[in-house]
């Protein structure tokens, strides 16, 4: 997945909101970006920090002074095709243009993104992000190859302003980097160690997106549910919850990604005690076997994961599921791969995502053996989707008639069409003629059903 970032200046928002510097003539940047939603988030960030030394957007790559590819390394197709976009700019196309690549695969492959694209000026990790404004001042002082590719840090990325490029619904990273060691995954050593952001902060800025407008906050995080507030205050994630729950103009908030072992059931409370809470969790999960999640260090069993299923399904308010899973995890059996298919009729999840393992650098599981084969991983893939859309089908088909408020965000496929989520994450197109629906909460009554999304009706 990647997005070019296309923000309106009026979604600003910072801890302080200061002048920004008019735009330096022929000063303008393009972003890139690759990956997750914290790395969406980041990119938001970074666009803050450019705004605030007197750059400005644009959307074509070719009008550009900068160019930053904000990038991800989770698996290694998404590495290779941060260099075939750096391939671009080889050559005349790239004259007089500062191209900078940031995120995972700057923090992965280091200096030998200058020695692959010697064309590249920047090279910034994400554990880094707080040296930007000092890099940029590097480069605009003549300096041609700058770098920061840090770990070792307690910090977090905070600033001044952040450009965000939705203007009702707003991310917020409370917490950075990770602490665990899964055997298949980069995270670690390419967002460095676990640290949380202060409750006040967090809680201040919260207060500032409301009074802008937003009424959808989404707390990000590797391990999101891990967060431990660092000030006196000592806020427990589900506390935080509640209190940005709280905060008058917040109507949804949402967290991902939680981490199954730190799931405890004050969250399941916050989520029972608060309707603004979203009553959707994603808990990837990654393999139904418990000797796949071992080699995995996943650090729970099948059955453990089970029993915080058990207890979200306890909740009395209907909490809608999703997950993660990786096929073809080295020596991933037969057996093993049938008790990830029943875990799917255990679960019930509304929704997952797949992947096929990609043995990735710096991990542990690099150096297993990658024994299954790229044909055998895609069938597994293949029958892992079939059996699921299988379930979300029936479990779509049992929620017609029911009506639910709808976050409208987004033009639907056809035209007349709107689209929009309910609090638990389920996506419902419905048709209306009107035209200023953008960001406004209705109730639709759902009318038909299919595996991936809901069709509705303006109740
Ligand atoms: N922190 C989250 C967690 O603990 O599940 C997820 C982090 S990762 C950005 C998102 C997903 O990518 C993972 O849940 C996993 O399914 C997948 N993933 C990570 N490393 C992978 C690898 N080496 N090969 C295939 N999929 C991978
Ligand atoms: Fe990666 Fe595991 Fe940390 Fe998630 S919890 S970011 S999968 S190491």
């Amino acid at each position: 997945m990647s997005s070019s970032l296309h923000v309106p200046l009026e979604s600003l928002t910072g801890a302080t909101r200061r002048p920004i510097a008019s735009p330096a003539p022929g000063r303008a940047f393009h972003i890139e970006t690759f990956g997750c939603q914290m790395n969406v988030h980041d990119s938001e960030k970074v666009s803050g920090v450019l705004l605030e030394r007197g750059y400005h957007p644009v959307d074509d790559p070719a009008a550009a002074d900068v160019i930053f590819y904000n990038t991800c390394s989770i698996r290694e197709k998404a590495a290779q095709k941060v260099f075939s976009r750096l391939g671009l700019h080889r050559g005349p196309a790239g004259h007089g243009k500062i191209i900078g690549v940031l995120g995972c695969v700057a923090q992965q492959e280091g200096e030998e993104i200058f020695e692959r694209a010697p064309w590249v000026s920047l090279v910034c990790g994400s554990a880094s992000y707080r040296r930007l404004p000092d890099l940029l001042a590097q480069i605009e002082a003549g300096n041609r190859r700058v770098m920061g590719l840090d770990t070792d840090t307690d910090e977090t990325f905070e600033t001044e302003i952040t450009r965000r490029d939705n203007p009702f619904r707003a991310y917020l990273t409370i917490i950075e980097g990770c602490d665990k060691a899964c055997s298949y995954c980069v995270v670690p050593f390419t967002r460095g160690p676990e640290r949380s952001r202060a409750s006040d902060s967090i809680l201040r800025e919260v207060g500032e997106l409301a009074s802008f407008g937003y009424s959808e906050i989404q707390l990000l995080g590797q391990t999101v549910n891990s967060y431990r507030d660092p000030s006196p205050r000592s806020m427990t994630f589900a506390g935080l919850l509640l209190a940005v729950a709280d905060t008058p103009g917040i109507r949804r908030v949402r967290f991902t990604t939680s981490h199954p072992r730190d799931f405890g059931p004050d969250i399941v409370a916050a989520i029972d005690a608060h309707p603004s809470i979203c009553n959707h969790v994603h808990l990837p999960v990654q393999s139904g076997s418990t000797a796949v999640l071992r080699r995995m260090l996943r650090t729970y069993t099948r059955d453990e994961y089970l029993e915080k299923i058990a207890m979200l399904r306890a909740a009395r308010r209907p909490i809608s599921l999703s997950t993660d899973f990786i096929v073809g995890f080295p020596g991933e059996t037969g057996a093993d791969f049938a008790d990830t298919l029943s875990l799917l009729d255990a679960a019930q999840y509304d929704q997952i995502f797949s992947f096929k393992f990609s043995p990735r650098p710096n991990t542990s599981a690099e150096h297993m053996d990658d024994d299954i084969s790229e044909a055998e991983k895609g069938i597994r893939l293949a029958a892992l989707l079939d059996h699921q859309r299988e379930i979300q089908l029936a479990r779509n088909h049992s929620l017609l008639g029911e009506a639910f408020e709808v976050l409208v965000d987004n033009r639907g496929h056809k035209p007349g069409q709107w689209a929009g989520r309910t609090t638990s994450n389920r996506v419902v197109n419905f048709p209306s003629p009107r035209t200023d629906l953008l960001g406004q909460y209705v109730q639709v009554r759902v009318v038909q059903a299919g595996p991936n999304s809901l069709l509705g009706e303006l109740s």
